[in-house]
């Protein structure tokens, strides 16, 4: 078989198992893009905590949170871990939307994927998970997320090198997959999933969606 019909066979196998996922679980686009800094080194759990206050006090909002002064907003992150500095990530990704959009998510997510991407990745503290789970959960543009699930599960099935980085791994799939928002989605999710649940530190192969398939654990 060859790697192309894997990688699309193992997008079948875990939605066969596991169904749609619904991400990205936020209410609006600027709640998705808080919630893809605030997740960067801990679980969605706490990051749920730290929406949670940032919501009663009626925060997710580009203008409130521009006003926000960091040691106030510091506090109310603080469950989400690294408050301190994801403070300051938050504040200078609002100064960005504020300098270069007026504020206005609609006119940024206007921007070509390509374009964007470059100007996410020049602010401080959004490296390349963070900028493209914005531009794909928010933005809704056709661009594959990576994250550890996802280099695990390649390399322990031998898709990938070992050293394999970032955008070689997102290369590999938007190389193979048509590029469709829905697709990328629902697949980067399901990676996640499955990573949860059988793909950990030490792998539960028994039972696992991909299990058929030859491995190299
Ligand atoms: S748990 Fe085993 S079968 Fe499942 S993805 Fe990981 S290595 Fe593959």
């Amino acid at each position: 078989m060859s790697k192309r019909e894997r990688i699309k066979g193992f997008y079948s196998a875990l939605f066969k198992r596991y169904g749609s996922q619904g991400w990205w679980p936020s209410e609006t686009p600027l709640e998705c893009m808080l919630g893809a800094i605030l997740t960067q080194n801990t679980s969605w759990k706490n990051v749920e905590k730290a929406l949670g206050n940032l919501k009663d006090r009626g925060l997710i909002s580009v203008e409130k949170l521009s006003v926000v002064p960091a040691h106030v907003l510091a506090e109310l992150i603080r469950p989400s871990g690294y408050f301190n500095q994801k403070a300051i990530k938050i504040k200078n990704f609002i100064k960005f939307i504020k300098e270069n959009y007026d504020g206005m998510l609609e006119k940024m997510f206007k921007e070509d994927s390509k374009k964007l991407r470059e100007k996410l990745l020049g602010i401080k503290g959004i490296g390349p998970e963070t900028a493209d789970s914005i531009l794909l959960y928010a933005a809704k543009k056709p661009i594959f997320v990576v994250d550890a699930y996802t280099y695990r599960i390649l390399s322990r099935h031998a898709l990938i090198p070992e050293d394999s980085d970032y955008k070689e791994i997102q290369e590999l799939f938007m190389d193979i997959l048509p590029k469709h928002t829905r697709l990328f989605n629902e697949y980067h999710a399901l990676l996640v999933k499955v990573g949860k649940e059988h793909c950990k530190k030490k792998p539960i192969c028994n039972g696992c969606p991909l299990e058929y398939d030859p491995h190299a654990v």
